[in-house]
């Protein structure tokens, strides 16, 4: 018989899809099994109703054959088969899929389940092979033909004795070249490899004769001896861990699934499955959360993404697109039997379908987190001492759109409790009398502890959240309250009229005092103010407007060219003895005064956690007062 040429117009469009469609050339061992499964649900479908099919479900299998001599993999599966026009349409057009005209046709039936909805996945084999024979015999036809191809300029198609129904497809594996190692597809352990990593759910056996040793019966146990055997091993594990039964796998199996899937030698510190009868896309999800922050969480390096199937076969390692930012951390597999998928596999079309998959798991998530800070407050804690920080960062993200999923879910230093709190829990003890929610920011929870302006609010017994990581105050920006209840950076703002302590103005040279440090200080501050909030503490400085002190420290690491700035402003505690002293010297001795002023500032700013301006200017201040 006469070579035939493609139907589909161009040549050209084979090899493009051969180089082009798909970025790993292993794949194509997916495609092939993928296609050997559909073709098995065929004929077991069939056999539900038909008993001359004489088969039964355990006799369904996909066997695998390598020759390194001829340089073949041969993949034989007893599915439906295909007959001559089927050869002749189903590989012979590119882009014409059989699988998913007989999923339309049986589309109400839900026992018809086929991965294959595309038309082009059996040609990805021509990424690896110089020439691909199909072998087959259909279900029901008495002949059975040969389909032989050597790539774009055509196929033969003839007629062969083959007595079993079903299909051979025999790949000649390319020679190798200096880039290309085609060679390795010859190699047991590789095409037992590829199959865990992307067919272990096929549910039909996958047969591959294995070697291996075994010990010789009856030996001398002090002396062992081996045989070199050959056996049949099953390469897949067939059902996938997410489709059983919650209540039937246990918590070892979750376990190990984990650590083998996503190379973790911990076990996972949760763990979580999920069903969803989505009325776009129903899907089963089956998620973990690691016990330890991955070496390399905080790098580039790092992919967010869950691994993607489509009925139990891999379509894609990492779909990034299922999981927010916020919750990067989170690992495992989704599993839908809805997805329409574009003719490469790898790259998902559908779009709404994943976004509509995305949200669902992002509740999914949230809730899980919830419900594990609801009952197990020191496991959540640890938890959140890994991956809190990426939490937090889902306050800020995209303009604050996710906040209200996260904002029941983060934590901070409580002065009050001594430990993690949540918003939620600072609302519920806050008094009557207090309008907002105070925070203050600085270094670390020690550093704002001494903060002179805090003093009024810790030493009135009020609740203040330390805040010690850059992220926290873009957090409350982006929040701007919490469920209707403002917060307040103390650290920054002065304290209302009604909670401060009545101060009487002691001296009537106030104004006086303040103009003349603001003089003495000149640019280094916008302003100079008494104090309503220092106790025990002579000065404090506060950021006046939107940029606070941490914020200029962030700025200063993140864009230093911004020169982002916090405008500065000098409280001074009119009731401190230092500062009367200062008062006094303004008539008495002005240059002693300048040396306070001076003196006081530096001090404000070194305990605010920022820079002297000019250390050694500084030493010599203090060294001058001492004389
Ligand atoms: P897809 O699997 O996406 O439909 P393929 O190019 O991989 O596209 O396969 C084209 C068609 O060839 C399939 O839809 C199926 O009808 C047929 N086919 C491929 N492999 C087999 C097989 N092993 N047994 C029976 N039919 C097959």
């Amino acid at each position: 018989m006469a070579k035939t040429e493609f139907k589909s117009e161009s040549k050209r469009l084979l090899d493009l899809m051969i180089n082009s469609i798909y970025t790993h050339k292993e794949i194509f061992l997916r495609e092939i099994i993928s296609n050997a499964s559909d073709a098995i649900d065929k004929l077991y479908y069939i056999s539900l109703t038909d008993s001359n099919v004489g088969l039964n479900k355990a006799d369904f299998k996909i066997r695998i054959d390598l020759d390194k001599q001829n340089r073949t993999i041969t993949i034989t599966d007893n599915g439906i088969g295909m007959d001559s026009d089927d050869l002749d349409q189903n590989l012979g057009t590119i882009a014409n899929s059989g699988s998913l005209k007989f999923k339309q046709e049986n589309e109400k039936n839900d026992d018809v389940d086929i991965i294959g909805q595309f038309g082009v996945g059996f040609y990805s084999a021509f990424m690896v092979a110089d020439e691909i024979t199909v072998q087959s015999k259909k279900y029901n036809c008495d002949k059975a033909y040969q389909w032989q191809s050597s790539g774009a300029d055509g196929y033969e198609i003839t007629e062969i004795d083959k007595t079993n129904v079903g299909t051979k497809i025999i790949i000649k594996v390319k020679e190798d070249t200096e880039n290309e190692k085609y060679s390795e597809f010859l190699e047991k352990y590789k095409i037992s490899a590829l199959v865990s990593k992307y067919s272990d759910y096929i549910r039909y056996p996958i047969i591959m004769e294995m070697e291996h040793r075994k010990l010789r019966d009856d030996c001398d146990m002090d002396n062992p001896e081996y045989d070199e055997v050959k056996e049949d091993e099953v390469l897949n594990s067939m059902i996938p861990i997410w489709q059983r039964n919650k209540k039937d796998v246990t918590d070892e199996e979750y376990n190990e699934f984990y650590k083998q899937k996503f190379f973790d030698f911990e076990n996972p510190a949760r763990v979580f499955a999920n069903s969803v009868e989505g009325v776009v896309t129903s899907f089963k999800s089956l998620l973990f959360i690691p016990s330890r922050v991955p070496f390399n969480y905080y790098t580039k390096e790092y992919k967010k993404g869950l691994q993607l199937y489509s009925s139990g076969v891999l379509i894609m390692d990492n779909c990034s697109d299922l999981i927010p930012e916020h919750f990067a951390f989170v690992k495992g597999v989704v599993d839908s039997q809805d997805l329409s998928l574009n003719i490469s596999r790898e790259m998902l079309q559908h779009d709404r379908q994943l976004k509509s998959m995305a949200a669902t798991l992002e509740k999914k998530i949230k809730n899980e987190l919830a419900s594990w800070l609801k009952n197990d407050r020191e496991g959540y804690e640890k938890f959140y001492g890994n991956f809190g920080r990426h939490i937090k960062y889902g306050l800020v993200g995209d303009y604050g759109a996710h906040k209200d999923i996260v904002k029941d879910l983060v934590l901070f230093y409580s002065s009050t409790e001594k430990k993690l709190v949540t918003l939620k829990e600072y609302l519920e003890r806050m008094k009557d009398d207090q309008k907002e929610i105070y925070f203050a920011t600085g270094e670390s929870v020690d550093a704002i502890d001494k903060l002179p302006q805090i003093e009024y609010f810790r030493d009135k017994g009020k609740e203040i959240l330390y805040c010690s990581e850059e992220i926290d105050e873009f957090a409350f920006q982006s929040m701007a309250d919490y469920n209707g209840t403002p917060f307040k950076n103390i650290v920054n703002e002065d304290v209302d009229d009604e909670d401060a302590d009545k101060k009487e103005d002691k001296d009537q040279n106030n104004d006086d005092t303040l103009k003349f440090v603001k003089e003495v200080l000149g640019d280094k501050v916008k302003e100079v103010i008494f104090s309503k909030k220092l106790k025990s503490h002579p000065v404090c400085l506060t950021a006046k407007g939107s940029v606070s002190f941490e914020m200029e420290k962030y700025m200063a690491v993140a864009q230093p060219d911004a020169m982002v700035k916090a405008e500065r402003v000098l409280e001074i505690n009119a009731a401190h003895p230092a500062v009367n002293a200062l008062i006094a010297n303004i008539t008495a001795d002005k240059d002693k005064a300048e040396k306070y002023a001076k003196l006081l500032y530096n001090q404000a700013v070194i305990i605010a956690g920022l820079q002297v301006d000019d250390p050694s200017e500084y030493a010599d201040l203090v060294c001058s007062l001492m004389k």
